[in-house]
């Protein structure tokens, strides 16, 4: 059997998620959930699958001690569906405490790297990514946004892991790629590690969500953490990983790269309306069969969209699967049911969006005064 890869520049696909454990010694999430009081959707329903040190952010929060929730986005377009997966574990976290600080990276050295983006496009981009997560309900009272390449001390430690790093190691980690995406790895480990410099009040638990496809970094980052532990304090960085979401039309990924498996939160209500109308579904042949065997909502990129996203509970989530697989609920008005619920997210997003705009500036300009206020230049 073909191993699942995993490629954070790529389109990996994951079809076995327990051989994640064997094989990288990703831990499951499941003992861990009766910690948590209210445990996220994400959580509840599955889709954050597994961790490595979760336990010790749920020990800073219960101990009400500092502790670090980070993540980034790559500028090189508009929020998407896996932007809001990684955004939605980010504001959980953070609400778990007062003490929780988001790091928020805006990704230029990595966009430039892998899509060859300018910064001075990046840039464009970033405002309006910082305005959708606000509007997703990220606190900006608890979080730091910078952006990578004007962050020295990101720049400073990457600089500091190339004398850590072979070639080999990274290309048993990552394959053969370009010494620009081995060099971006770095400084997302600079990233992950800075929330524990003394500028930042020095060694605590950082929580990392990503995609499982996002493992490389996390390991590499761990191994660093490991490596440069004498000299910095730091903790190995703690992450939860959440599955990948099944492409619309079909495949095993959403991804940014293939705009017609998923929609961003930019489009328009009809746009994303007219992707959910014919996407691939898990439906049977022929409406005699769907009835007699019933729906694959396990296969279904539709089933993905109530249970990732836009159901109104858990209980609606259980509903549409039984329904499904029951064959009591046909394609047809399954999509026709996620479609509204499509719309109706889409047109509150784009008024919550609009009106976080200023606010957006603002914590940008807030960040970049609180970290030139703590950098020791
Ligand atoms: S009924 Fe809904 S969940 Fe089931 S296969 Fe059809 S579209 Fe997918």
């Amino acid at each position: 059997m073909e191993k699942d890869k995993l490629d954070p520049w790529g389109t990996s696909s994951i079809k076995d998620y327990s051989r994640l454990q064997s094989e990288f010694g990703i831990q499951p999430v499941g003992p861990l959930l009766t910690r948590f009081k209210k445990p996220s959707p994400h959580l509840s329903r599955g889709i954050d699958f597994g961790q490595r040190d979760l336990a010790r952010v749920i020990d800073a929060v219960d101990g009400n001690k500092p502790y670090a929730v980070m993540s980034g986005i790559k500028p090189d377009g508009v929020f998407h569906l896996g932007n809001k997966m990684t955004a939605d574990d980010m504001i959980y976290f953070q609400s778990l405490s007062k003490k929780s600080t988001v790091f928020y990276a805006i990704a230029d050295v990595e966009a430039y790297a892998d899509n060859g983006l300018s910064f001075n496009e990046s840039s464009k981009t970033a405002l309006r990514n910082v305005a959708d997560i606000l509007a997703l309900g990220l606190d900006p009272d608890q979080a730091v946004v910078y952006k990578q390449s004007e962050e020295m001390r990101v720049m400073r430690l990457a600089t500091i892991f190339s004398r850590g790093v072979t070639n080999n190691m990274l290309k048993a980690i990552y394959g053969e790629r370009q010494i620009g995406l081995y060099m971006s790895a770095l400084v997302q480990a600079g990233d992950i590690l800075m929330p524990q410099l003394p500028d930042f009040g020095g060694p605590k638990p950082v929580l990392v969500p990503v995609g499982a496809d996002q493992d490389p970094h996390i390991r590499l980052t761990r191994d660093l953490a490991g490596r440069y532990g004498s000299e910095f304090g730091f903790l190995p960085p703690s992450a939860i990983y959440h599955r990948l979401e099944l492409s619309l039309t079909g495949g095993q990924k959403m991804s940014k790269r293939v705009p017609e498996s998923g929609f961003t939160l930019d489009d328009t209500p009809a746009e994303a309306a007219k992707r959910v109308k014919v996407a691939f579904t898990g439906g049977r042949d022929t409406v005699e069969e769907q009835r007699r065997l019933g729906g694959r909502a396990d296969i279904c990129p539709v089933y993905d969209l109530y249970r990732f996203h836009f159901a109104k509970d858990d209980e609606h989530v259980e509903r549409v699967y039984y329904e499904c697989t029951e064959g009591i609920r046909l394609c047809g008005e399954c999509k026709q049911e996620a479609i509204g619920l499509v719309k109706t997210f889409l047109e509150q997003h784009h008024k919550k969006r609009e009106a976080m705009m200023g606010d957006a500036k603002e914590l940008l300009a807030k960040s970049r005064s609180y970290l030139s206020s703590t950098g020791k230049e």
